[in-house]
């Protein structure tokens, strides 16, 4: 259920954005989001949907662009993409190193654009 959290903050950031413009709709919600955050885009589409009733952001589409799970090894330098929502070790493909594995992408959370009218 941490969906929600993040759509109320979205929401409120949203509401904010178009306040500043003027805007008297807003029409759809751009977001990047590592698939290591284990979010859901039904989910946070679903709560939008139920928190922005009766606003100005009621219908506003959200788009979720899902960024890979990618891990760098520090121990031969292979750059790899795993699988973030898997349960086993994260093992590095070329040298079979998990101790020196550090994390390029997966993490991102943010908002890349907020369509108005
Ligand atoms: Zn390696």
């Amino acid at each position: 259920m941490h969906e929600m959290a993040l759509v109320k903050q979205l929401y409120s950031i949203a509401l904010n954005h178009a306040a500043q413009n003027k805007a008297e709709r807003i029409l759809a919600i751009h977001l990047n989001i590592g698939e290591i955050r284990d979010f859901e885009a039904e989910w946070i589409e679903r709560y939008f949907r139920y928190v922005s009733k009766g606003s100005i952001a009621e219908g506003a589409r959200i788009r979720v662009r899902s960024i890979p799970a990618v891990a760098e090894c520090e121990a031969c330098g292979a750059v790899f993409r795993f699988d973030a929502r898997g349960s086993g070790d994260i093992v590095c493909p070329v040298c079979a190193r998990m101790d020196r594995l550090s994390l390029l992408s997966g993490r991102e959370y943010s908002i890349t654009g907020i369509e108005i009218c």
